[in-house]
């Protein structure tokens, strides 16, 4: 039998089986193959030489906004693993209930690579432009937090993930905590998880943290500015610590205001490290600051928090988060093949954060290839 495809000579890091060895890993019929060493390279259709690269899970990006030309902030998902060799995409609530099944038919099933979604509780989803005389948030009147509107389009689409919500000035809402307790209760009747953007205050991150329950997702755990979630004594706030306690999963969710180096030093030396590493990557902020998710990786690479952790926090977590670990996220034999190509690259590259603070990282992780159900594709290209 020959395989479709041999990655050969790669470092294989797949933190969900525990691999971090030089392997070689066969793909056929849009499924992994085989992963071992010394797989022949005559027994391939096509081999490709990755010896000076990392082979990992197909990158998944857990917090973006693809629902191009829906929404003004949409960038559309290809591009997106075009550029970073993200495999999967989750679209963190661009559409509402009101026009999910648009998002779904024109841009989920017209894309290759694999879109999942939560559901905004808002109605119309996230509307506003991208012009600051058009930043009208979706809660401006929160009678669009329509609950059996949101409970009804989950059970219509149960590979929907969960609810979103932006709880705070961004989403223009009431400036208190009535649009996350709205999503939670939508996400209580649908039986999933929510998450949860908190920004700029009112109503500061803090008092919203109680109200997410295990398996929820808290975003923009990193932001700077206002409303971070360090305290007086540049420490975390204790609610974040227990909310970790109790299994809230930490979003990153890099976007055009929510990472700060800062920040994230002062978390990091805390102990606090994101569950999730994902770029909130969207139309204000794709050509920077967050560019996409291998700029957001090698920042957390550069800021300390090994490899191994940052490739984890991209696959293996995420995955197990969407209940897909069985088939996301993993080299597992059997698995679909969704796979992507790294060069971990040494040299001196600027950084810059949603703050405007420039780091000067070692480390660059640059992304080569992606498989995606099966096919190979050059990657690292912006579109
Ligand atoms: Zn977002």
């Amino acid at each position: 039998m020959l395989y479709d495809l041999l990655l050969k000579g790669g470092h294989v890091v797949d933190p969900g089986r525990g691999i971090d060895d030089v392997a070689d890993v066969a793909v056929e019929g849009g499924r992994v193959a085989a992963l071992s060493t010394g797989i022949r390279e005559a027994s391939a259709r096509k081999v490709l030489d990755v010896r000076d690269a990392i082979v990992v899970p197909g990158l998944i990006d857990f917090h973006t906004h693809v629902f191009e030309r829906g929404t003004s902030i949409g960038v559309r998902a290809d591009a997106l693993l075009a550029a970073d060799g993200v495999t999967t995409v989750v679209d963190a609530g661009s559409a509402g209930a009101g026009n999910y099944r648009a998002f779904r038919t024109y841009v989920v099933e017209k894309s290759r690579c694999r879109i999942l979604a939560f559901l905004n509780i808002a109605f119309p989803g996230i509307f506003h432009g991208t012009t600051p005389d058009l930043r009208i948030g979706e809660l401006t009147d929160v009678r669009v937090c329509n609950i059996a509107a949101a409970v009804q389009m989950v059970a219509e689409y149960p590979d929907l993930i969960g609810i979103k919500v932006r709880a705070n000035f961004d989403g223009g809402g009431t400036r208190d905590a009535v649009p996350v307790l709205l999503a939670r209760r939508a996400a209580e009747e649908a039986g999933r998880p929510m998450m949860v953007h908190f920004g700029a205050p009112p109503p500061l991150g803090e008092e919203l943290i109680p109200l997410l329950r295990p398996g929820d997702f808290l975003t923009h755990v990193f932001r700077g500015g206002s409303g971070n979630l360090l305290g007086g004594d540049g420490r975390p706030v204790p609610q974040l610590v227990e909310a970790r306690g109790r299994g809230v999963l930490l979003d990153l969710g890099h976007g055009a205001r929510s990472f700060s180096f800062q920040t994230a030093r002062a978390m990091l030396s805390s102990g606090v490290t994101p569950d999730i590493i994902s770029s909130d990557v969207h139309a204000i902020c794709i050509n920077g600051p967050a560019y996409g998710l291998t700029t957001t990786m090698s920042k957390m690479l550069n800021l300390g928090m090994p490899l191994w952790d940052v490739i984890r926090a991209a696959t293996w977590v995420p995955a197990s988060a969407l209940g897909r670990a069985e088939e996301l996220g993993t080299l597992q034999t059997g698995t679909p093949a969704d796979i992507t190509v790294l060069r971990v690259e040494k040299g001196r590259f600027p950084f810059r954060d949603a703050v405007g603070e420039e780091l000067i990282g070692e480390r660059l992780l640059r992304p080569l290839w992606a498989v995606v159900g099966g096919e190979l594709t050059p990657v690292g290209v912006s579109q």
